[in-house]
């Protein structure tokens, strides 16, 4: 009875596996297809920190290059850091494995952040600064066209909400970007993939995860409460966060208030009606746009009444 409770559970682990598989390409596939991410020929350099998010993206990169109609290569980048404890041959031992190119810029960034940033002050910012640049060199080394990034749909959301709050900015991370130095296109494959849905395929792929928390420095605690209360609206309203991330890609300047983008000042009655324009007066909630329920009897006017 047992053999045959365990091969049940085996079949539905190996259906279920197969149906995120399915669900991870096809997310990578269409983000990677909306924003015209990888190109013929291009050479992505993917950056591999040895967190879930990262090894995902690899993964799922390789399998999509196989199939892919286009021909791109990859080559695997990690950043050894000299964080005291980092598991040195853990990420080439993998690689090795997967046959896929790959570097390791040693480069103890570790050291210098220690000495400049007063003991108990959050070191990421310049931790991030300097990987940056580092990442930038090594990219136009190797002669990578684009560089990837591991960033997920819950990263893209909260950095929105994060700028909001605390940046007042309506400001998100963009799927595709220009780096600050000019030099190089920077993507993020994984823009419409769930954070879950990566927890769960690293569970399933055993990825050699190596901890993000060897530096000792504190995460960044607004990012982790922002993080928490999106959890929790999406246990409590499935469906918000993925509402939050299509917003970010339908934006109306004219129902905001940036003078920049639309011109308030010289707005003026056309006079031609336009049954898709706006209702100024009326709650925009959309479902408030839907027929009033049955139980709202419509307002009847007495003579001699307001
Ligand atoms: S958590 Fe540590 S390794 Fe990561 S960015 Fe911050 S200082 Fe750098």
């Amino acid at each position: 009875m047992n053999a045959l409770n365990d091969a049940a559970a085996a079949r539905k682990a190996a259906f279920e596996a197969n149906k995120l598989s399915k669900k991870l390409h096809r997310l990578v596939g269409q983000a990677i297809g909306d924003f015209n991410m990888i190109e013929d020929g291009d050479k992505v350099m993917v950056c591999l920190s040895g967190g879930k998010d990262s090894h995902a993206l690899l993964d799922i990169l390789l399998e999509m290059r196989r199939r892919a109609p286009i021909r791109f290569d990859l080559v695997a980048v990690n950043l050894d850091q000299k964080q005291p404890g980092f598991p040195a041959e853990v990420l080439p031992t993998y690689l090795r494995s997967l046959g896929v190119p790959f570097h390791i810029e040693n480069q103890d960034t570790y050291s210098i952040v220690k000495s400049h940033v007063p003991e108990g002050k959050t070191m990421c910012s310049l931790c991030s600064r300097l990987r940056r640049g580092i990442l930038y060199r090594v990219a136009r080394e190797l002669g990578a066209t684009k560089i990837a990034l591991g960033h997920h749909r819950d990263d893209m959301v909260v950095t929105l909400l994060m700028n909001m709050f605390f940046g007042s900015r309506l400001k998100g991370m963009p799927p595709k970007l220009v780096s600050d130095d000019g030099q190089h296109v920077v993507i993020r494959p994984l823009a419409y993939v769930a954070e879950r849905d990566l927890e769960r395929w690293a569970e399933h792929r055993q990825f050699p995860i190596i901890p993000c928390s060897l530096c000792g420095n504190q995460p960044n605690l607004q990012r982790q409460q922002i993080k928490a209360m999106v959890r929790e609206w999406e246990k409590q309203y499935p469906g918000r966060t993925d509402n939050m991330l299509t917003a970010m890609s339908k934006v109306v300047p004219s129902h905001l208030m940036d003078r920049r983008l639309y011109p308030f000042e010289t707005l003026r009655a056309h006079g031609v009606p336009d049954p898709e324009g706006d209702i100024a007066f009326d709650d925009e909630d959309p479902h408030a746009l839907l027929a009033p329920p049955a139980s709202i009897e419509p307002v009847r006017l007495q003579k001699g009444k307001p």
